[in-house]
């Protein structure tokens, strides 16, 4: 029996409220508190078989959030805001000797940079103090590792080539919106392309490598090598791996609406005047584009998101392909978000049970792949994300 506090009434925050709420032998009292009490207070009244608490708090704001924990005593606090607020979070966690999760690892505001050198030198001070932070625990960062680390402990005794691949199969109806916070996506997705070869990483411009690949249910996508940043812990935590790549699908609708977003400069997060106010482009596109939280409605198809590996067992070469398919509609129909909210929601709402049940456990500060995977596989499928592995089958890539 435990008490969790939920950082961030969004689409992502939205699902892990839902998903806690089910499993009331494990999370005994929820608290949802975001920047905007008013979004907190109509996901908490769309939870129906339990009553869960909200709060107003700036997660910038060390004392407010002390306050807020010490008064609410959480066991752990989940993160579901912004990766700018990973920091402050974890700083007050740390202050009042509370545990950790969340499922983006930090970035700084002013810089479209991310990495975890930021979280992981927090490594001593939360050892020091006996409190676990799990990073990335949502579906890539979080599931894609997971997956990994299952893969390489049951079908392989090396791995060597690790694809992730994530497909949006899904259809929302409008001609440009992202499926979460339209600044942190766009950010993401305008950034050189990296990978990880024989030991060192290789830098691409943005979807300058494509190949057509198949998903499951879904068909053939264009798949564009980027960066993502579980492959900085997976190449840490694999060392076998001789290469990393971590693949996305996008239309071409879709790429021609960012490739003018960033011609006419409002992908920029250089601050400019307007009629004398200092505006940042991205943040006012933001406030331009749908709201990822109301994409659910009419979104159909679905989501597939899975690892592809070639490694080596029993002396022979061996291929897996593990993956996951989310409706979108099953998912609003569900919890009252699309599908990559809840994919993303689902595994951090399974990692904070993990740990609250003793399944994952240790003080310091975690990439998920360093559990054990077993527990954690055993539980996603029955709270809502089945898979499936493949064996010996074409990842349809050259080596
Ligand atoms: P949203 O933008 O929908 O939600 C973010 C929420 O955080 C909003 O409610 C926002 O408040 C709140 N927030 C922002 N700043 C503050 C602050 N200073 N203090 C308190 N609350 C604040 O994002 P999503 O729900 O789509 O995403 C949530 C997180 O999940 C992000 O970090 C994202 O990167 C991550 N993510 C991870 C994925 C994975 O697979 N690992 C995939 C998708 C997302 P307000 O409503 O007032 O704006």
């Amino acid at each position: 029996m435990a008490k969790v506090l939920i950082i961030g009434a969004g689409g992502v925050g939205r699902v892990v409220a839902h998903k806690c709420a089910q499993v009331p032998e494990v999370f005994e009292e929820i608290m949802l508190a975001s920047r905007t009490k008013s979004k907190c207070d109509a996901i908490a009244k769309s939870i129906t078989n339990r009553t869960i608490q909200t709060a107003q708090v700036d997660a910038e704001n060390v004392p407010q959030l002390v306050a807020l924990i010490q008064s609410f005593k959480p066991d752990m606090v989940i993160n579901v805001a912004l990766p700018y607020q990973d920091l402050y979070i974890m700083d007050a966690c740390l202050e009042t000797g509370v545990h950790y999760l969340d499922t983006a690892n930090y970035e700084p505001k002013d810089e479209a940079k991310f990495e975890y050198s930021w979280q992981w030198a927090y490594q001593d001070k939360f050892k020091a103090k006996g409190l676990t932070a799990i990073l990335g625990c949502g579906f890539d960062p979080g599931q894609s590792q997971i997956y990994t680390a299952y893969l390489a402990k049951h079908y392989f005794d090396e791995i060597h080539y690790l694809d992730i691949v994530d497909c949006n199969g899904g259809d929302h109806g409008k001609a440009f919106a992202t499926n979460f916070n339209p600044e942190i996506n766009i950010r993401e997705i305008t950034q050189n392309g990296k990978y990880w070869k024989n030991g060192a990483w290789v830098e691409t411009k943005p979807h300058e490598i494509m190949e057509k690949l198949t998903y499951p249910n879904i068909g053939v996508r264009d798949s564009y090598l980027m960066y993502h940043e579980e492959l900085e812990s997976l190449v840490k935590n694999f060392p076998t791996l001789k290469q990393a790549r971590f693949w996305m699908t996008f239309g071409q609708e879709y790429l021609t609406h960012l490739r003018v977003i960033q011609n006419i400069g409002m992908a920029s997060i250089t601050p400019i005047l307007y009629k004398g106010v200092e505006i940042v482009p991205l943040q006012f596109l933001k406030e331009t584009l749908p709201n990822p939280d109301t994409l659910g409605d009419n979104y159909t198809g679905e989501t597939s998101i899975g690892c592809r590996i070639k490694g080596i067992k029993n002396g022979k070469e061996k291929t897996a392909y593990i993956w996951n398919n989310c409706s979108h509609q099953a998912a609003f129909n569900e919890t009252g978000a699309q599908g990559v909210s809840y994919t993303t929601g689902v595994p951090a709402m399974v990692g904070a049970l993990m740990f609250l049940t003793g399944k994952w456990s240790g003080a310091g500060v975690f990439n998920v792949e360093e559990f054990n995977p077993d527990p954690f596989m055993e539980a996603i499928g029955p709270y809502g994300l089945p898979w499936e592995v493949k064996e010996d089958i074409d990842l349809e890539f050259q080596y």
